[in-house]
């Protein structure tokens, strides 16, 4: 995506306010001797910003607006040391609701829906980034928060509840115990917004068929405000982003350049009218693609694909990038393979070399499954992997993470 007039005046901006702010970003800008842009090339001579700058500046130290306009902070989870905390200004909260809203409206959802919320409250921006958007649509809001289910079941029935706001588990959690219980006749559900997790198509799926309500998946994370910041629509062709707030990139994680509309890789965020915090070119280690062309839903609204993961998870096989969740995908439309595969990446005679390991069972030609899943991750991924059929069962089994790739190139 290039950037717009518009957005190199708004990350102007944004400039102004992080080096009179003396923040950190600020501060590598002074260091970089870059006091504004004035195009594309000059936007990607920005430095990056990346989480350990953030956790750095812990506590207040990505506050950008003077305190008397920061109203709130959220902190995102401190799984690996300090957590960040992101201040917000009282505009900062209309915009994320503002741009809730519009998910909500992109899913279909309207006033005259009841939207219960499952997500937690708290510092985290999940149940009350869901809440401000619904109140802000006008629908009415069922505020549960996380946990107790039977409460949960209880309040759907009762408040007839129409959408349900959910992570996937716990989506398929309630879906599993409404059929348990036999009581989908009673429930009202429409619609799920369903965040913060990557899920696949099987699980997506089952949810479908058990309620037999459409899913839409919001993407979003605490350091760019939160949860809201896209959604699919409904002819579900990947996720629409507000780039009336963000502008967003897509980088070869390993050379940090930036890629063409269609290519996988790393999104990257700059937001464009952030006052408590505002961020210029944050990695998100997320990994997906900016899809090109219009939807058929006619939005003017770019899309990015669904999230395949992390950057953390990416190879790099014969200069092509490659992340496991891509073969994954592709093992899915071969229903004679069971789920269990490995990946095997090795440097022989001065060429990358992969071998893909699948399993099934007696009553398939071996050669002929070999021949045609290597055809489709060519077709798909660009290079032939040396497929290997075992029978089911010969691969590695574990009760936890099941290490799926091994790479014998640094061995
Ligand atoms: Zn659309």
């Amino acid at each position: 995506m290039q950037i717009s007039e518009r957005q190199i005046e708004l990350v102007n901006k944004q400039i102004d306010a992080l080096v009179n702010a003396g923040s950190f970003y600020g501060k590598k800008l002074e260091e970089a001797g870059i006091s504004g842009i004035k195009n594309q090339a000059d936007f990607e001579n920005l430095p990056f910003s990346e989480k350990s700058d953030l956790r750095d500046a812990y506590p207040l130290g990505l506050m950008t607006a003077p305190e008397e306009k920061i109203v709130r902070i959220h902190s995102s989870s401190g799984t690996t040391g300090l957590p960040v905390i992101i201040p917000y200004t009282a505009k900062d909260v209309e915009d994320w609701a503002i741009m809730f809203a519009r998910c909500y409206e992109y899913a279909g959802i309207t006033k005259n829906d009841r939207i219960q919320i499952t997500p937690g409250y708290g510092l985290w921006t999940a149940g009350i980034g869901f809440q401000n958007g619904a109140e802000k649509l006008g629908a009415m809001v069922v505020p549960m928060g996380p946990g107790n289910t039977e409460k949960q079941l209880q309040m759907m029935q009762d408040m007839e509840t129409t959408v349900l706001c959910s992570t996937s588990s716990y989506a398929l959690l309630l879906a599993e115990e409404i059929e348990k219980r036999g009581i989908q006749n009673k429930i009202k559900l429409k619609k799920g917004v369903i965040g913060s997790e990557r899920w696949g198509e099987k699980m997506r799926k089952r949810i479908q068929d058990i309620l037999g309500i459409e899913l839409y998946d919001i993407y979003g994370l605490t350091e760019v405000y939160g949860p809201g910041i896209g959604i699919n629509c409904k002819y579900n062709t990947g996720m629409h982003y507000w780039d009336d707030y963000l502008y967003i990139e897509i980088i070869d994680p390993v050379t940090l350049k930036p890629l063409p509309d269609g290519e996988w890789g790393e999104i990257v965020i700059t937001t464009l009218v952030k006052e408590g915090a505002p961020l210029i070119r944050y990695r998100t280690h997320d990994l997906s693609r900016i899809i090109p062309g219009e939807c058929p839903c006619g939005s003017c609204y770019p899309r990015l694909d669904t999230i395949m993961g992390r950057t953390d998870d990416m190879m790099k096989i014969k200069g092509v990038n490659v992340f496991p969740s891509q073969i994954e995908e592709i093992l899915k439309e071969f229903p004679e393979v069971s789920s269990e595969y490995q990946i095997r990446i090795s440097h022989l005679e001065g060429k990358d070399t992969m071998r893909l390991y699948i399993e099934t069972d007696g009553t398939v030609d071996f050669a002929d499954l070999r021949d045609r899943v290597a055809a489709r991750v060519k077709s798909r991924i660009g290079f032939t992997p040396l497929v290997k059929v075992v029978e089911i069962g010969l691969l590695p089994r574990s009760e936890k993470k099941t290490k799926r790739v091994i790479d014998e190139r640094y061995d």
